[in-house]
C-alpha cells in the first residue's frame, strides 16, 4: 500500500495547452484521463488527492530554458510578429497558439507541483498527466513540446538539494530533451526505451549515446525495432531499467509514461498493448520503493489514440501508484463521454486481447536481444553490473 498519492490537475483557470483542432496532441486526452481516474473513484480526497497545478515561474523555467526563448514564446503567443521559426515554431509540429507561454508554463508548473509533493513528503507519488513534453530544448520548441517539463522538474529537484535523480522515459520517441539537458551532469541518470531513431522522430537515442565527461554512463538508450511487442519490450525494460536505476541509487525517480508505443498509435510503429503498460507501471512502482525511497514523480507524454488508449493507459498507471485494483470494465458514463469527444467507439475494458504473433516476430526478438546486449556491454560495466 502506498502512502499519500497526488494527481496534479492542470485546471480550468488557465489557457489550454492546445495546438489546434488539426494537431495530434489533443488536450482532451488529459481531460478524459482525469475523468476516468475520477469515475473509478481513485481520488478519495484523503490518501489519494487531487492537487491544483500552478504556473511555473520564469525562474523555474529558467533552470532549463534561456531568457531569450521565454521571451520569444511569450511574444509569439501574444500574436507579435517575429522570426519565430528560429525557435522551432511554425506550421506542422509546433504551430504558434494563443497564450502559448501561459499554457506551457502551466504544464511545467504542474510537474513542479508534483516535484514539490514528493520532495516535501506531502505525497509519496505524484502524477501530472498533462506533462511529459520531453522534446523541448533550452532555446527551441520541438515535437509538440514548448517547455521541457520533465527537465524543469528534475532541475527544480536539483536546485532544492536533491543530489541524484533517475529519469525513465518509456515514450515511443527518444527522450532527447532531458538527455541533452543533463548529458554532462552526473547527478541525473536518463534511461529511454524508444523506437529506433533511424525509423522515427527525433532520430537520436542510439545505444552509443552514453553521456559525457564524468557523466559517462548516465545516458542509457534502448532503441527498439519497429514491430516490437509486449514480451520483447518488457524483456528489454526488465533487463536494463531496474538494474541500472538501482545501481545509480537515485533520491527521486521521475518517469515519462508516453503511450504512443500502442499498436494502434497513428504516429509510430511499436506494438504494445495495455498489458505492457500495467506491467511497466508495477515494475516502476516497485523500483521507486526499492531504489528511490518511494519518491516517484510521473508525467504523461505522447499517445495519439487520445480517446481509446491514453486515458486507459494512464488510469492503469495511476491505479498502480495508488495501490488500488480497478474493475476491468470501463464505467459506462465515461465510455459514452469518450465516444462523444473522440471519433467513435471506445473499448469496453482496460485490458486488451493479445496480438497475433507475426511472422516477423523471431527476427524482431533477435534484434531486441542484440540491443539489450549492446546496452549491457556499453553501460553495465560503468555501474559494476554484468
Ligand atoms: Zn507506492
Ligand atoms: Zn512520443
Amino acid at each position: 500500500m502506498s502512502n499519500r498519492v497526488e494527481l496534479v490537475w492542470y485546471g480550468e483557470d488557465g489557457p489550454r495547452y492546445d495546438h489546434g483542432p488539426q494537431h495530434p496532441l489533443r488536450f482532451e486526452r488529459v481531460l478524459l484521463t482525469r475523468d476516468l481516474i475520477h469515475d473509478y473513484d481513485l481520488v478519495d480526497g484523503r490518501r489519494v488527492a487531487e492537487t491544483a497545478a500552478r504556473t511555473a515561474t520564469d525562474a523555474e523555467l529558467g533552470l532549463v530554458h534561456s531568457a531569450g526563448y521565454l521571451d520569444a514564446v511569450r511574444r509569439a503567443g501574444r500574436g507579435e510578429r517575429g522570426l519565430w521559426g528560429r525557435y522551432g515554431f511554425g506550421p506542422g509540429d509546433n504551430p504558434i497558439f494563443t497564450s502559448m507561454h501561459e499554457a506551457a508554463a502551466r504544464v511545467a508548473g504542474a510537474t513542479v507541483v508534483g516535484a514539490e509533493a514528493v520532495l516535501s513528503g506531502r505525497a509519496e507519488h505524484a502524477f501530472n498527466p498533462a506533462g511529459g513534453l520531453h522534446h523541448a530544448m533550452p532555446d527551441r520548441a520541438s515535437g509538440f513540446c514548448v517547455y521541457d517539463d520533465p527537465a524543469v522538474g528534475i532541475a527544480w529537484l536539483l536546485a532544492h538539494g536533491v543530489e541524484r535523480v533517475a529519469y525513465v522515459d518509456v515514450d515511443v520517441h527518444h527522450g532527447d530533451g532531458p538527455q541533452a539537458i543533463f548529458y554532462a551532469d552526473p547527478r541525473v541518470l536518463t534511461v529511454s526505451l524508444h523506437q529506433d531513431g533511424r525509423t522515427l522522430f527525433p532520430g537520436t537515442g542510439a545505444v552509443d549515446e552514453v553521456g559525457a565527461g564524468d557523466a559517462t554512463g548516465t545516458s542509457v538508450n534502448v532503441p527498439l525495432p519497429p514491430g516490437t511487442g509486449d514480451a520483447a519490450w518488457l524483456r528489454a525494460f526488465t533487463e536494463i531499467v531496474p538494474p541500472v536505476v538501482t545501481a545509480f541509487g537515485p533520491e527521486v525517480l521521475v518517469t515519462q509514461l508516453g503511450c504512443d508505443t500502442h499498436h494502434s498509435d497513428p504516429l509510430a510503429n511499436l506494438c504494445l498493448t495495455t498489458a505492457a503498460y500495467r506491467r511497466a507501471a508495477a515494475l516502476l512502482h516497485d523500483l521507486a520503493h526499492r531504489a528511490a525511497g518511494g519518491r516517484w514523480l510521473a508525467t504523461g507524454g505522447g499517445g495519439y489514440q487520445w480517446a481509446r488508449v491514453v486515458p486507459r493507459a494512464w488510469t492503469l498507471a495511476f491505479a498502480e501508484m495508488a495501490g488500488v485494483e480497478v474493475p476491468d470494465e470501463l464505467p459506462a458514463a465515461w465510455r459514452k463521454r469518450a465516444a462523444r469527444l473522440g471519433d467513435g467507439a471506445v473499448p469496453l475494458r482496460l485490458s486488451e486481447p493479445g496480438l497475433a504473433v507475426s511472422g516477423a516476430a523471431p527476427a524482431i526478438d533477435r534484434a531486441v536481444d542484440e540491443v539489450i546486449d549492446a546496452v549491457k556491454g556499453l553501460v553495465f560495466p560503468r555501474w559494476g553490473l554484468s
